[in-house]
């Protein structure tokens, strides 16, 4: 493909708030990616956790297509076919009676945050606004979000933030019941922290944060952002628990590449969202719930769900072997197809290394934090894919220990 943009555009003219890679790549299919100059890479990123069926999945495809002929855009003075189906297809899935559509997580984390005070607000008053949340947590990118989240360094230098919320250590119950009162109106946690290094939270820290929450008339929210629609084995994380959320949200892999979010909750809890006290001018648009729905329907069967059981042990059981004789990692873990590589000590904060040089072999990998490799490849990788991908994380591996 013939081109007059390259990686030194993106230093001419981009906010440089990103530092993206080298090679730029135009086409994707699949689990494959191919760049600038028609080298062809296996995708084990996934768009982080977002292109759930892989790059231009040709029922997706076709869902966007027909709805792009039909209908793309009206506000929220009306509503449209595509988002009503979505919701109802959302509800009949989950613990949900009510669904708030968004763009983007961190709006959907906005609203989950905004309904849980108001909700605090109509029935118990306002003191009783405050909002916990684990440490290392990340919720987004917003003011609210960032403040929220449980990483410092994203809110440093934007102060002031918004108040009544605080930090507790993650998975311990201890420290949730010392800081939980009859103030609090929301507890916050992700089922497994996904940027702060593919940490699940244990069945008890969860089980115990519902009582907790119970007892104070607090409301338990699920972030699913990351863990969600299928990147598990279960549609949402949380049904591998007897512990289902007031609150859940849901973004990156619901519309598979198409941006749109969601917000599930409860008839009782959502009343509190009344006419005008919240909104979006692109929520619930037509597109991205035609695409999401499409999505849902194709993830949401035990052909794909038990699909990610077996590849996460395909992956897992492969990248342990290989690891025996480099001892590069000391732990891998997750869950499903959201897949942790811990490096050890001695290669402390060189995680980005190992992406860089992964690029060399033809593979494409994440980061989550400074020590741990993420992968979040498509659920429906190939066999295939995945061997060739696994060879090249092998030669990764190998570079890696050479260099790093
Ligand atoms: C990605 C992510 C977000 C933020 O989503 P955006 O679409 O980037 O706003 C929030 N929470 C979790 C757990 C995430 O993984």
């Amino acid at each position: 493909m013939s081109s007059n943009v390259d990686r030194e555009t993106f230093n001419q003219i981009m906010v440089p708030n990103y530092a993206p890679q080298q090679m730029i790549p135009v086409k994707g299919l699949g689990s494959r990616v191919w760049d600038q100059q028609d080298n062809e890479f296996i995708d084990f990123a996934g768009g982080i956790a977002v292109n759930a069926l892989g790059h231009c999945h040709p029922e997706l495809t076709a869902a966007l297509h027909q709805q792009a002929d039909q209908l793309w855009h009206l506000s929220n003075v009306w509503t449209n076919e595509p988002a009503l189906k979505l919701a109802q297809a959302l509800c009949d899935k989950t613990f949900a009676e009510k669904v708030y559509f968004a763009n983007s997580g961190a709006e959907a984390n906005e609203a989950a945050f905004k309904l849980a005070r108001k909700y605090a607000y109509d029935n118990f008053g306002a003191e009783k606004h405050e909002i916990i949340s684990c440490n290392n947590s990340f919720h987004g990118r917003t003011l609210f979000t960032v403040s929220v989240g449980g990483q410092p360094k994203y809110r440093e230098g934007f102060e002031p933030v918004p108040a009544g919320i605080s930090h507790v250590p993650f998975n311990d119950i201890a420290a949730l019941e010392q800081q939980i009162s009859d103030k609090t109106c929301a507890v916050v946690i992700e089922p497994i922290q996904g940027e702060g290094g593919i940490t699940p939270a244990t069945a008890e820290y969860l089980q115990a944060a519902k009582s907790l929450c119970s007892e104070h008339n607090a409301l338990l929210i699920f972030d699913e952002i990351q863990t969600g629609v299928g990147r598990t084995g279960k549609l949402y994380a949380y049904q591998h628990s007897q512990v289902k959320p007031d609150i859940l949200t849901t973004a990156k892999a619901l519309g598979g590449g198409f941006p749109i979010a969601a917000m599930l909750s409860t008839e009782k809890i959502a009343k509190s969202f009344n006419v005008g006290s919240h909104g979006s001018t692109y929520g619930g648009n037509p597109l991205g719930c035609a695409v999401a729905l499409k999505l849902l329907q194709i993830v949401d069967t035990p052909e794909v769900l038990e699909g990610v059981f077996h590849k996460h042990h395909l992956i897992t059981q492969q990248i342990a072997q290989f690891n025996q004789k480099t001892e590069l990692f000391k732990d891998i873990r997750g869950q499903g197809l959201l897949i942790g590589c811990e490096l050890s000590d001695q290669y402390k904060g060189k995680a980005r290394l190992f992406l860089e040089l992964a690029q060399q072999t033809g593979l494409m990998v994440l980061v989550a934090g400074l020590n741990v490799i993420r992968l979040t490849p498509s659920l429906i990788i190939p066999e295939a894919d995945i061997k060739e991908g696994l060879a090249r994380f092998n030669r990764t591996m190998q570079l890696f220990k050479q260099q790093a």
